[in-house]
């Protein structure tokens, strides 16, 4: 092929995003011209096209944007302050492996850190390979959970067992109703094809309502009707519709008969006090003596007490119906409390092991991790909490089980070196902010930050040494979506 003809070269989007899509670069030149997506199969009910969304197809807005670091720098200013200055690549690496070289010998693996970041989601992203090649250098503090599932994950196996709660999504098409609870898939997209499922379940006949303090793009498009809720009050919500269901009666007796423990006093695991069933939570009559009533709700969510109770009516008349939660009410204090209210809820009515349910909680279906990452050996055993970092800085030496610590007894050193590659979560996920900033611009704490990012972000403000990414156009990788769907992408490098 002439050099100077267009080529198409088939890749997907890598960055945190819960779908993973056909993404087509049209290169000419060693130049992406522009981005284009699946229209080369038929497109069946039985088999969409993974057709890109807006995000990866302005992609070239990203890719040339006049911003974008370009070569390593480093610091010249306070840290934080954001001020750098270029550098070799050689610097920056020699600047890099001195100072793990020099932190690894003084403090020992818990005082070196590869911060949580999802930037870039492949196989082979940057943050695995630093992984890697720690873990042959005498290892790393690791850490586990996610700020994104971090209490659903939890959570969800107290009720089940497993995480792993979901129906693929075409049941869907089976379902009654459908409620989207803090779930905006048209928006924040988990599974390439998770709004056109719903989509082909209004076509079935599905009534969906969303619960969202928002109007969003998912109540405006999809959604026969929208329920505004203040923010954190789902678990609330939830409570008072069992209220209405178990005091009309609604709740499908046989199925908690035969498959359930704990609903009420007559099913309950032996040595447990009396009047801790779930029932009499729920009814006012354990310890905290609140009846769980609509009107209760109603000071709470600000939900009118009249829509909560036909909301519960509904939900539990209208089998086989689906309570989808989403991830957002989940990422606050007592998170956890919002994803059990929801699987009970889907218990008690029984909409659960039928298609066109959903037993709520995480709601990932049994999948298969068809491509592991690269193989990672790390000889260091001590993990923190994914929100734990900041505590690990500051006291981190003596930390032990009651501040997250998982592995060993307790930690040996204070963390003392970064690695936050690919990420902007050093200060825009964890809470406070303005805290976390103080305690990373203090450089008696943390004595190096090592930053690769495409632009400068808040978080790479911090970094002591700031090294210029790559993108999902530029390296070859192999992505799966977030949770849902059983594919493989190979990413082609479509230029350098
Ligand atoms: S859904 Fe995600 S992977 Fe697909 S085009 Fe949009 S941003 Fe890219």
């Amino acid at each position: 092929m002439n050099e100077n003809e267009e080529k198409i070269i088939r890749t997907s989007g890598s960055h945190n995003c819960g779908g993973r899509c056909v993404i087509k670069a049209h290169v000419k030149n060693e130049r992406v011209l522009r981005i284009s997506t699946e229209n080369d199969i038929p497109d069946t009910k039985e088999n969409p096209q993974l057709r890109g969304c807006l995000r990866c197809r302005s992609y070239r807005n990203r890719m040339y944007n006049h911003d974008r670091l370009k070569y390593p720098m480093k610091r010249i200013g306070k840290r934080g302050e954001g001020k750098f200055k270029r550098i070799s690549w050689e610097e920056a690496i020699d600047t890099i492996a001195e100072n793990t070289k020099s932190v690894m010998e003084k403090y020992g693996p818990d005082s070196i850190y590869v911060q949580y970041a999802t930037g870039n989601a492949g196989r082979v992203a940057e943050r695995t390979w630093m992984k890697r090649l720690l873990g042959m250098y005498g290892g790393y503090l690791d850490y586990y959970g996610s700020y994104s599932t971090a209490c659903t994950q939890i959570a969800t196996p107290y009720t089940f067992g497993t995480i792993y709660t979901g129906s693929s999504r075409d049941t869907w098409q089976n379902s009654k109703l459908i409620i989207l609870l803090g779930f905006n898939p048209a928006e924040t997209i988990h599974g390439t094809n998770t709004a056109y499922y719903l989509k082909m379940a209004k076509e079935a006949g599905a009534k969906i309502i969303s619960i969202d303090p928002i109007y969003s793009n998912t109540a405006i498009g999809l959604a026969d009707k929208w329920i505004p809720i203040r923010p954190t009050t789902d678990s609330a919500l939830l409570d008072a519709m069992a209220y209405v269901i178990i005091t009309e009666n609604l709740q499908d007796q046989d199925f908690l008969d035969k498959y359930c423990l704990g609903f009420d006093e007559e099913h309950m695991p032996s040595g447990i006090p009396e009047g801790n069933s779930y029932k009499e939570y729920i009814l006012g009559k354990s310890k905290d003596k609140i009846p769980k009533t609509p009107v209760w709700a109603e000071a709470i969510t600000g939900i009118p007490k009249e829509t909560i109770a036909e909301l519960a009516r509904e939900y539990a008349t209208n089998k086989p119906a689906a309570l989808i939660e989403g991830f957002g009410p989940q990422r606050h204090a007592y998170g956890e409390q919002y994803t059990r209210s929801g699987t009970v809820l889907a218990a008690i009515t029984g909409n659960m092991g039928i298609n066109g349910g959903w037993a709520s909680g995480t709601g990932y279906p049994v999948r298969q991790e068809f491509v592991a990452s690269i193989p990672i050996s790390n000889p260091n055993k001590s993990q923190i909490s994914v929100y734990s970092w900041p505590d690990a800085i500051i006291r981190g030496k003596g930390m032990g089980s009651d501040l997250s610590v998982k592995g060993v007894e307790k930690l040996f050193s204070n963390i003392k070196l970064m690695f936050n590659l690919g990420g902007n979560t050093l200060v825009n996920q964890h809470s406070d902010s303005n805290g976390t900033a103080k305690i990373l611009e203090d450089e008696s704490l943390v004595e190096f930050i090592t930053v690769s990012d495409h632009f400068l972000t808040p978080s790479a403000k911090f970094a002591d040494i700031l090294l210029p990414a790559d993108n999902m156009m530029e390296r070859e990788d192999i992505v799966t979506p977030w949770g849902i769907g059983d594919y493989v992408i190979y990413m082609n490098k479509a230029v350098d």
